[in-house]
């Protein structure tokens, strides 16, 4: 097993290189060149006909939308889309593709020359070169367990034959298993954002592969590849590019050298398996599509295009950290969707202070649910009751202290803020002289922070105000109590 055995100092020597390829599904309702339904979970062979089985004098017919998302997913990750692209046909034999062949794109696609701006550990960005994006098929799939004779026999469900792809390929700019991880989460949000597709990779609709080599530091030419196909999630993509990182120092330390392969991703044993050596690889003899037409797209069409395009992440991200004065941490989580990012925006717009709300919704609400393992939808606090408590901090109304007890009772009985504030309204000391009593006890009990206050440390005045909220049982007025706390040392 690598890993175990190489020294910090050996792995130090080389340098890994990482390329991403990213399949998507498309979200259309019908398949890329056929009326087909594309819906995931039919019952098996329900949504095909003679084109996407490809029986003989079916002809293709391309479906506009597809094109479209295609194209709005080419201007987010900042390609250059061609004026005119080529369907091309990629032969192989595979019992889940019937035609004996995919419809894809080869030398011209739809768009190249994109990036992608991913954050580093360091705090600063690193840009992500994209060599193309092409649009093609999916195959179908062949089901080899399940079954009560799945031992000897493979079943085949063709309902994912002709479903609308695009293939997302990086250059091979990633140096770490991390900045992979980061360049995946990035381009996902981007994909969610522009509603291209679903992106759900335990349904298919996002898959990826990982090609990794290794050269010693300084080294100009690349290492051979590897391929690791199909792991499916970003979690695993990480792990996988770990091991065969690893991997692959062991064997050249060894004094061997890297067969260019394939090799699947076993998440059970956190290894990488060789699946076919490229000597055994497909030559999948491309020639242009003789059944479409090249795909030609007018200014138009492309001034449309980027007229849909929503506010990106990135983008989104500055603006908010701008103008809610968000930290930027914060900011990353709030716009991981759209919609969450909608959601808070429109409730922030309506308080007093929308870090508070961000802070209440990530600390206080977010801590909760994740302790109990939910998500933000299953929350029983709304933004609305989010921005009602930030208001009463905000005017200190209620204090931090109370706040949370609040929100406890909302998490225990699963109701909303404004009902459980409501009902139970937390009294709040405000009378003087009930806090300068009780400020007048903890100044006698603790003499030793009074004198250390007195010779200059003021900073103990924080400590003073926890004694006494503390002896109010969170009920005192924090502003009043931080005035009346510094008057009495001060006297
Ligand atoms: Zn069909």
């Amino acid at each position: 097993m690598p890993a175990a055995s190489l020294s910090p100092e050996v792995l130090a020597k080389y340098e890994p290189v990482i390329g991403l390829e990213v399949h998507v599904q498309l979200l259309t309702a019908s398949k890329a060149f056929c009326g087909c339904a594309n819906h995931f979970g039919s019952a098996p062979n329900t949504n095909i006909c003679p084109v996407c089985l490809g029986l003989p004098g079916a002809l293709p017919v391309l479906n506009a939308r597809a094109v479209e998302f295609a194209t709005l997913a080419s201007l987010a990750i900042n390609c250059q889309v061609r004026e005119r692209s080529i369907f091309a046909r990629k032969n192989y034999f595979y019992p889940d593709l019937p035609k004996g062949y995919q419809i894809s794109q080869f030398d011209k696609p739809i768009a190249e020359h994109g990036y992608i701006d991913v954050p580093t550990a360091d705090g600063g960005i690193k840009r992500i070169g994209i060599t193309r994006l092409h649009m093609e098929e999916d195959a179908g799939k062949s089901i080899h367990d399940g079954f009560s004779d799945s031992a000897t026999r493979t079943y085949l469900d063709l309902n994912r034959c002709g479903t609308p792809l695009v293939e997302i390929v990086s250059e091979p700019d990633l140096r770490t298993p991390d900045e992979a991880f980061e360049y995946l989460t990035r381009l996902k949000e981007i994909l969610l954002y522009t509603a291209v597709s679903d992106c759900n990779m335990e349904e298919g609709s996002l898959r990826c592969d990982a090609n990794v080599s290794v050269r010693v530091k300084g080294a100009e030419r690349f290492g051979t590849k590897v391929e690791v196909k199909n792991v499916n999630s970003f979690r695993f993509v990480r792990l996988a590019i770990e091991y065969e990182i690893e991997r692959q120092i062991e064997v050249i330390e060894a004094g061997g050298s890297i067969r260019q392969e394939s090799r699947l991703w076993n998440a059970a044993e956190g290894r990488t398996y060789s699946m076919r050596s490229k000597e055994q690889a497909h030559d999948y003899r491309y020639f242009p599509e003789p059944d479409l037409p090249p795909l030609v797209l007018t200014p138009e069409f492309l001034e449309q295009r980027r007229a849909e395009l929503p506010e990106l992440p990135e983008a989104r991200r500055a603006r908010m950290i701008a103008e809610f004065d968000l930290a930027p941490k914060d900011a990353f989580t709030l716009t991981a969707s759209r919609e969450f990012a909608d959601r808070f925006e429109a409730a922030a717009r309506t308080a007093r202070s929308p870090r508070r709300v961000a802070n209440l919704l990530l600390s206080e609400v977010g801590g909760r649910l994740n302790a109990l393992g939910l998500d933000q939808d299953q929350s029983p606090v709304s933004m609305a009751g989010i921005v009602l408590a930030a208001d009463l901090l905000d005017q200190d109304k209620i204090s931090s202290k109370q706040l949370k007890q609040l929100f406890d009772i909302c998490f225990e009985k699963g109701e909303d803020f404004p009902a459980v504030y409501d009902r139970e309204k937390p009294q709040q000391i405000t009378d003087s002289s009930a806090l300068e009593a009780m400020i007048d006890q903890v100044i006698a009990a603790n003499p030793k922070q009074v004198e250390q206050y007195r010779a200059g440390k003021t900073s103990l005045v924080g400590f003073f105000v926890g004694q006494v909220m503390r002896a109010s049982k969170g009920q005192a007025n924090p502003a009043l109590l931080n005035e009346l706390v510094t008057r009495k040392l001060e006297g």
